[in-house]
């Protein structure tokens, strides 16, 4: 799964050179050329990191950022800025940015701060730990958790199955996980028995009682959700 990243740049030759430099180094990236739509497309979406240009139409880089902080505390903002005064560097981090870089800037660094960013941000904690319950816990990295204190161990796919439903936080369909965590193109009938499987697999491991899952819910005709509590 790419983490992805959003860019609000309204000049059309930086956009497009920031848009290659970070599908080079991994990440799928949405962009949006003015303020406002900028703002709106951020307030929709749960990005890995925002980068901000300071000047743009209809709404400023420093607006957006104040904007974003009001309804979300984590999300991380990268401030593009071609002044790079004292006074507008304060203001950019006291308007809630978490980081800043002054055009012209050096890719190889932007890249490095941003990856940086979006590690310590809370999609990468929730990359690090997925908390289900007070008593289920999986850490992606290590493929390792535990449940109800028994020492637990997962498959690659399990975690990646268990993060991506995890981030949609409402029913996915068989189909949309064969697409999207087994990355297949074609479904067929007997693949969609490949998510049952692996669900039943994952219930024994995180249920304490399997049979009747709090976590991992069917729901009938919609797919499977995982709820935490
Ligand atoms: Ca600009």
């Amino acid at each position: 799964m790419k983490p992805t990243l959003l860019i609000v740049e309204d000049e059309p030759a930086i956009l497009r050179g920031l848009t290659d430099l970070f599908v080079f180094h991994g990440y799928d990236v949405d962009s949006e050329m003015d303020g406002a739509q900028g703002l709106k497309r951020a307030q929709q979406n749960d990005y890995a990191c925002i980068l901000l240009d300071v000047m743009l139409p209809s709404m400023s880089g420093f607006e957006i950022c104040e904007a974003l902080r009001q309804t979300s505390a984590t999300q991380p903002i990268m401030m593009l800025t071609a002044k790079s005064t004292e006074q507008d560097i304060i203001n950019g981090l006291s308007l809630g940015a978490d980081d800043y870089v002054a055009k012209p800037f050096s890719t190889s660094e932007l890249v490095l701060r941003v990856n940086a960013l979006v590690r310590r941000s809370g999609w990468s904690q929730h990359e690090e730990k997925l908390l289900l319950s007070k008593d289920v816990c999986v850490c992606p990295h290590t493929l390792t958790g535990t449940s109800y204190q028994q020492p637990v161990k997962y498959t690659r796919r399990e975690v990646s199955l268990l993060s991506y439903l995890l981030r949609q936080n409402k029913p996915v369909s068989r189909d949309e996980l064969l697409h999207q965590v087994w990355g297949y193109k074609t479904v067929g009938d007997i693949d969609t028995r490949t998510v049952d499987i692996h669900i039943a697999k994952l219930r024994k491991k995180i249920e304490q009682d399997p049979k009747s899952p709090r976590h991992l819910v069917t729901h009938r005709g919609e797919g499977y959700q995982l709820y935490t509590q």
